[in-house]
């Protein structure tokens, strides 16, 4: 056992938390319950079409935001944006405005409220070349990905299990056209970016409930460029708590991800290993999935969860968390970048380039660290940041403005 003494407090280190949480997560994840996600898509489906322009939209939102406060989230809010859509298709043309909802629910941190982690997917759904009024019942796209969210959030819930970590569960709108216009994804990515929200991940689950086999499972997960961390701690998640098979697709793809990962923070698509044949029709309904399928895949967020946000049963204890005991500050940054270590140890710190080579090396002692980029040629890099508590990397972009 790893105790460290500051000011008579005793800070549970991140690998007793990990040991104690690994003798009771097998526990906590029979909780899911394939039934429950099931009951959610059903719902989603019966709605007809979630089509993002059809005059039903707000009732979807609105519906989701009463099932989260039903399960104990008083605090979920609708997250309004306006939505402009332009798009032009055989036979369908539109030029308008609409307001779109994100819907959230939070789970507060106990011990660093400010740190983020982010499960979710998206609740609108299209059938291809078939628009306003027709039938887009989406059960696997993306009924599945929002219900798994709102399943893990029951859970939580139901066994008291408490992060030191915040943790938002976000059935996210307008994913479906963002090829040509701003998702709700992107426009929380954007927003968080700008806010310099504290985002330690955000995993995305869109598409995860088919699968026509009783057995010998696979999921995809796409790892965008500079993810590792994010990839390594799924991984290590499915294959310590699942009966999945991890395919590490080393690619970045379309979806809710993808702003997120725009704007540095870390982030993971999960996804059915086989293609939904289908995908965009009216047949996408819950008669074609497989719920144990489904229930298994949400167990590697609802892992991912308790072990990065530190959940216990209980009271949370005071915590070090690698993540959220460092701040990098101005990021962008241009000649100097500073950055605070509140933990009681020396980080050791690299800084990479996209191609992985390491430019810089040091070692972050407690308290303000500054580091010098005059050198650095305008870019986008890759921080790494190891101690006793893990590893975890970010993005760091240079701006160089030299005079
Ligand atoms: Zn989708």
């Amino acid at each position: 056992m790893q105790l460290s003494a500051q000011q008579n407090k005793l800070i549970v280190t991140d690998k007793m938390h990990r040991n104690s949480i690994d003798t009771e997560m097998n526990t906590f994840l029979e909780e899911i319950n394939s039934d429950s996600i099931k009951a959610t898509i059903q719902w989603l489906q019966n709605y007809g079409t979630r089509f993002l322009k059809d005059t039903n939209h707000r009732s979807i939102a609105v519906w989701l935001q009463q099932k989260f406060i039903s399960i104990g989230y008083q605090n979920t809010v609708l997250d309004s944006f306006l939505h402009i859509t332009q798009f032009n298709n055989p036979g369908f043309y539109t030029e308008d405005t609409t307001w779109q909802y994100n819907v959230i629910a939070t789970l507060e941190g106990s011990v660093y409220p400010d740190s983020i982690c982010i499960a979710g997917g998206h609740y609108d759904s299209m059938s291809d070349s078939a628009y306003y009024g027709k039938a887009a019942p989406g059960a696997d796209d993306d009924a599945s990905g929002v219900a798994a969210a709102i399943e893990v959030a029951r859970v939580f819930k139901k066994i008291n299990l408490r992060p030191a970590l915040t943790i938002k569960f976000i059935a996210f709108a307008a994913e479906e056209f963002m090829g040509f216009t701003r998702s709700g994804a992107a426009y929380y990515a954007a927003r968080a970016d700008s806010l310099g929200e504290k985002i330690k991940f955000f995993a995305n689950n869109d598409m995860i409930a088919y699968e026509p086999s009783a057995n010998n499972w696979h999921a995809d997960f796409y790892c965008f460029i500079g993810m590792d961390w994010m990839k390594n701690m799924a991984v290590s998640a499915c294959t310590k708590y699942t009966d999945i098979i991890p395919n590490i697709i080393n690619q970045n793809c379309p979806g809710d991800a993808f702003p997120f990962f725009e704007r540095g923070f870390q982030t993971l698509h999960f996804f059915e290993d086989i293609f939904n044949p289908y995908y965009h029709t009216r047949n996408d309904v819950v008669e074609k999935l497989n719920m144990p399928y489904c229930a298994e895949m949400t167990k590697i967020t609802m892992a991912m969860l308790i072990g990065e946000a530190h959940a216990v049963v209980g009271i949370n204890e005071p915590i070090a968390d690698l993540y959220s005991s460092l701040n990098i500050y101005p990021n962008p940054a241009s000649n100097s970048m500073y950055i605070q270590n509140s933990l009681q140890e020396e980080v050791k710190m690299q800084i990479m380039n996209t191609i992985g080579e390491v430019i810089l090396q040091k070692v972050l002692t407690k308290g303000v660290n500054e580091t010098n980029l005059r050198s650095f040629k305008s870019g986008i890099y890759l921080i790494q940041f190891t101690a006793d508590e893990g590893v975890f990397q970010q993005k760091l972009i240079i701006r160089a403005n030299r005079n």
